[in-house]
């Protein structure tokens, strides 16, 4: 690696815009199905010369005397130049397994198809047993790559200790969010032991309604994603009609997506689209788009609104911003609680009243089961962030140890997760623990919300005013700021145990 120039941190941002506003473009039209083939490799070798360890350095220096939030500023070019650095030397070997991992084919009832395929089939079959003869065929292949995998996050690991000159995993991520993550899980352990009777009696009763009286005690993850789907009441909540109710959902907030033409919107059904909703934020606020293809049940609502907020977010920032302040961030804690803010009015039983023409009785029972999903997704990241936290502070000496993933998060949830999934199932950068700060801060800007608005928060225009002024700020202000600005402490999960039934 060599530089023949370093440019000055105004021309490496608006470089670095140009940048990631290729990639994202190039993403998107891969993504939606408009190109078979990625030719990231291609602009990232047009762009090397952002990504080199003298640019590194001299970001670093005009960090050191800069204040306030040129300081902020600079060091989020320093970190991000700090990853690109990192994925450059390990692109090829990271396309390499995810090549391998898309090429890998598994056989079931005779039928041979892509182990991805397989994953994605687990949500949809209707049989109990075919979803654990299959979960267990696609757990066995995934495994197979295990070792890969870990010689992957060795390397990362080598690199990003010595870019950033902290060798310890758990003490670097801390110092990138700015936050104790040890102090954190401490406090939503707590919360995760006081829901442990009210999700008790959630998990028995929706178990049994989702999974059928053939379940046993304590089933494993394979049937996860089918009950996240909430599959039996798919009549309720049909493909057709996810979109238009989202819409109306959004508009009644005041945000018109149609009339907002800086959100893109890619919403159509075509085979070769990815199924999973997402934001690509091209070029925020004037380029954000908003891709979903609806497969049928609750969750395509859920994930609309999710990704909705996480639009709105992006296209309601400030133009005037320095572009790293509308754009990079230092984690992903801050837009996670838009979009779970926006997703939470799936939770509201008058919603599902209102849309669906549902009796407040059955609206009542569906939005139970939105609070079980609830309580269950925050139990078992709450379990991933102990698990993640053991695992990196034992990395540099006996490695870590897979057995403590599948005791915590078995515990937590009451579902077996088997310890080969260990790898597989790990974010990078401890993104469990901004998911878990989202979910704490969420809780609390919907607290504030009814408290300022009123019961009817989430279909009330005067929501959107109050979101519209957050948004406003782009990705500058930390997840703690905006807990401080709704008069709560940062690590207050009272409203999060009111969100989870307990
Ligand atoms: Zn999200």
């Amino acid at each position: 690696m060599s530089a023949t120039s370093v440019f000055s941190p105004t021309e490496f941002q608006s470089r670095l815009e140009r940048y990631l506003f290729e990639r994202s473009e190039e993403w998107r039209a891969v993504r939606v199905g408009e190109k078979e083939v990625s030719e990231q490799a291609e602009i990232v070798r047009r762009f090397a010369d952002l990504f080199s360890r003298e640019q590194m350095d001299a970001l670093h220096e005009a960090e050191t005397s800069a204040a306030g939030d040129d300081r902020e500023l600079l060091y989020r070019l320093r970190k991000t130049c700090e990853s690109g650095l990192i994925s450059s030397q390990l692109a090829e070997r990271e396309d390499e397994l995810e090549n391998r991992l898309l090429a890998e084919r598994v056989t079931f009832h005779g039928e041979d198809m892509p182990l991805r395929n397989a994953q994605a089939k687990l949500a949809v079959l209707t049989s109990y047993a075919d979803r654990e003869a299959l979960g267990e065929i696609q757990a066995a292949a995934s495994a197979k790559f295990n070792d890969d995998r870990l010689g992957l996050l060795r390397a990362t690991e080598e690199l990003a200790a010595e870019y950033s000159g902290i060798a310890d995993a758990v003490e670097r991520n801390e110092e990138e969010k700015d936050i104790s993550l040890s102090e954190l899980s401490r406090a939503l352990h707590a919360a995760s032991v006081d829901s442990t009777q009210s999700y008790g009696a959630l998990r028995d009763r929706w178990f049994t309604k989702l999974l059928g009286e053939e379940r046993e005690g304590v089933p494993s993850s394979y049937h996860t994603a089918y009950m996240r789907r909430l599959s039996p009441l798919e009549a309720t909540y049909t493909k057709d009609r996810a979109t238009e109710i989202c819409l109306q959902t959004l508009d009644a907030l005041g945000f018109d997506l149609n009339a907002q033409p800086n959100i893109k919107l890619d919403l159509d059904d075509r085979p070769q689209k990815s199924p999973r909703a997402c934001v690509i934020a091209s070029d925020p606020p004037k380029i954000v788009h908003l891709i979903t293809r609806a497969q049928g049940g609750l969750h395509d609502s859920q994930a609309f609104l999710h990704e909705a907020g996480h639009a709105l977010h992006y296209a309601g920032c400030d133009p005037q911003l320095p572009y790293v302040f509308r754009r990079i961030s230092r984690d992903h804690a801050l837009t996670e609680i838009y979009s779970y803010i926006v997703e939470a009015i799936s939770r509201e039983p008058e919603w599902h009243e209102q849309y669906f023409g549902l009796s407040p009785e059955q609206a009542q029972e569906n939005a139970e089961a939105t609070t079980f999903l609830e309580a269950l997704l925050y139990r078992r990241y709450e379990a991933k962030l102990r698990f993640e936290l053991d695992f990196w502070s034992r990395f540099n000496g006996d490695g870590g140890d897979a057995d403590v993933y599948e005791r915590l998060l078995t515990e937590a949830t009451g579902i077996r997760y088997k310890k080969d999934n260990y790898l597989s199932d790990m974010d990078a950068g401890f993104y469990s623990a901004d998911y878990l700060r989202a979910w704490i801060r969420s809780a609390q800007l919907r607290d504030y919300l009814v408290r300022e608005v009123g019961g009817d928060w989430w279909r009330n225009p005067k929501t959107g005013v109050l979101l519209t002024d957050l948004f406003r700020e782009g990705t500058k202000p930390t997840s703690e700021e905006i807990a401080t600005r709704l008069g709560f402490g940062a690590l207050d999960t009272k409203p999060l145990l009111h969100e989870i039934g307990a």
